[in-house]
């Protein structure tokens, strides 16, 4: 086992600022459990399963799951066998509950966090990100048509599914989503910073670079040659 496999990490960071690329990538290339509350919540209200279906007003309205519901999905994920030996948490926690809650969770699992990683991105090129992102609707690939366009108009490079609109993603609600994140989530910034595992990753650059600043800012100075 590498030391990148044990890798446990958090992505920090406003939506559009690029966390669930770049933990897509950090799990390929780490061979870390890719944890994106936002996909499991948004693939429970696709199934129409219970939790989906107490879940799906808080999407559709740019609103939290409660604290409890979404605490309890991660503890049940952290139990699958591919997060034993690393991880990288992707939209959770979002709240100063839910980060307690997780160092509590982590606690009782004998599992330290290697780092948390905030990518930082302005207000105003999020906005512009989350208006024109695309997405796939089988795999999750993210698009959009300033600096990840697709190689074909409207198809995932990935996996060939067609691409849609997130409506979560229309401007009104991209700013409550941002109104959201500033007031419960930003504050987690902070709480990281008072543990010393904050590191601040400038979320602009490209993609490729912001890979390699994630990797060197958790202590993997370069993605391993296959
Ligand atoms: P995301 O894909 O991360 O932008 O998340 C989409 C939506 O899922 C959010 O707007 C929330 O409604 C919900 N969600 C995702 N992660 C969390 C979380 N950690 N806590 C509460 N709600 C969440």
């Amino acid at each position: 086992m590498s030391a990148a496999r044990q890798l446990r990490l958090i992505l920090l960071g406003a939506p559009g600022a690029g966390k669930g690329t770049q933990a897509r990538r950090l799990g390929e290339a780490f061979g870390l459990a890719q944890i994106g509350t936002g996909d499991m919540f948004r693939a429970a209200v696709a199934a129409e399963s219970p939790m989906g279906l107490a879940a799906k007003e808080y999407l559709d309205n740019g609103e939290l799951v409660p604290d409890e519901v979404t605490i309890g999905v991660v503890e049940e994920r952290l139990h699958h066998d591919d997060a034993r030996d690393g991880f990288v948490m992707d939209g959770f926690p979002r709240t100063s509950q839910q980060a307690t809650a997780f160092d509590a969770l982590l606690a009782k699992l004998k599992r330290r966090l290697s780092a948390v990683i905030e990518l930082s991105v302005p207000r105003d090129e999020l906005v512009r990100r989350l208006t024109r992102r695309w997405v796939c609707a089988h795999c999750n690939t993210s698009y959009n048509l300033l600096s990840a366009v697709p190689k074909v108009a409207g198809v995932c490079d990935r996996c060939g599914f067609l691409l849609v609109h997130r409506r979560d993603d229309d401007q009104e609600m991209v700013r409550h989503r941002l109104d959201v994140y500033d007031e419960k989530t930003a504050p987690l910034i902070a709480y990281y910073q008072g543990a010393s595992l904050l590191r601040t990753v400038e979320g602009t650059k490209h993609i490729d670079e912001v890979f390699e600043d994630i990797a060197a800012a958790a202590g993997v100075p370069k993605e391993p040659t296959a």
